[in-house]
């Protein structure tokens, strides 16, 4: 009788195995593979150091694997949501650390602009194929002889990735106009300063990619560019007018099921061609579009 028992467990214990490994391959399957990044700068151009490669790597070299997914509060909302439904698996891509100095750094050298994109370019090669990107970006990076260096991020990812969302997360001081909307798929934008709410608009981000994913929301923007200019001073979102910016983007996003509005004040020290409109609403929509909000 032992042996026989023997016998059957030496037959039936490599199938188990087989059989769990085929499970757990499925289960891997079944998740939505997100490669996220974060490559964040508020350029003040007037300032007089620029920022280079020594800038950007004086903290370390660029960041790969778990330590992308712990930079900053935006990344911790999205990746909290994301382990929290348990339905994703998501991968650090290469990205630039802190820059020496922050804002009080000058344009960014097209040297170093073009390493890190480079660099985030190859490591999305290696370690696709990815069914969307999440990018933790600020808005107001400015580059030499680039014009819309966010919206060129995002180009020069999608010749790796193709046609898959592409979700961001930007600082209201943002310099942003139609041309991040034509490449993204999806913008959230903070509405509060300071910036409370920063890990809030990740796990919106993770949240509205999730449901994208599972095909029960279609994201569409729209752009405005008012052509207004203020200086950060005038935007603490306690006093008017900023408040009531703010408070009016919140009533729209409560009156209409699924409809996010982002509202970028704009960062004024900087020269760039975007820079003039600080005031950008960016809108996402259900499928079908629901009638005129405004
Ligand atoms: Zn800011």
């Amino acid at each position: 009788m032992k042996t026989v028992v023997k016998i059957l467990l030496f037959f039936l214990f490599p199938l188990f195995l087989f059989t769990s490994c085929q499970q757990a391959d499925q289960g891997k399957k079944d998740k939505m593979r997100v490669g996220v990044i974060r490559f964040s700068h508020e350029t003040c151009t007037f300032c007089p150091r620029e920022t280079g490669i020594k800038e950007w790597e004086y903290y370390g070299p660029p960041m790969q694997g778990k330590d992308v997914l712990s930079a900053g509060p935006y990344m911790r909302g999205f990746v909290d949501f994301c382990r929290e439904t348990g339905g994703f698996i998501l991968t650090g891509i290469y990205s630039p650390r802190e820059a020496q100095g922050g804002s009080s750094g000058s344009w960014i050298t097209r040297e170093a602009f073009d390493k890190y994109t480079h660099g985030m370019q190859k490591d999305l090669q290696e370690q696709g194929p990815f069914d969307a990107l999440y990018l933790s970006l600020h808005g107001a990076m400015a580059v030499k002889g680039i014009l819309k260096p966010e919206a060129e991020i995002v180009r020069r990812l999608r010749t790796v990735v193709g046609d898959i969302p592409i979700f961001i997360t930007l600082d209201l001081h943002a310099n942003e106009d139609h041309e991040l909307s034509d490449v993204a798929d999806a913008v959230f934008i903070v509405k509060r300063y300071p910036h409370y709410d920063s890990y809030l608009q990740g796990e919106r981000a993770a949240w509205v990619l999730y449901r994208t994913l599972k095909g029960t929301y279609k994201p569409v923007m729209a752009t405005r560019k008012p052509g207004v200019i203020t200086p950060s001073v005038f935007q603490w979102t306690g006093e008017a007018p900023a408040m009531e910016i703010m408070e009016r983007a919140r009533r729209w996003e409560c009156r209409r099921k699924d409809v996010f509005v982002s509202v970028a004040f704009g960062f004024a020290y900087a020269d760039v061609p975007d820079a003039g409109a600080t005031l950008l609403p960016i809108m996402i929509l259900r499928w079908p579009i629901p009638s005129p909000m405004i």
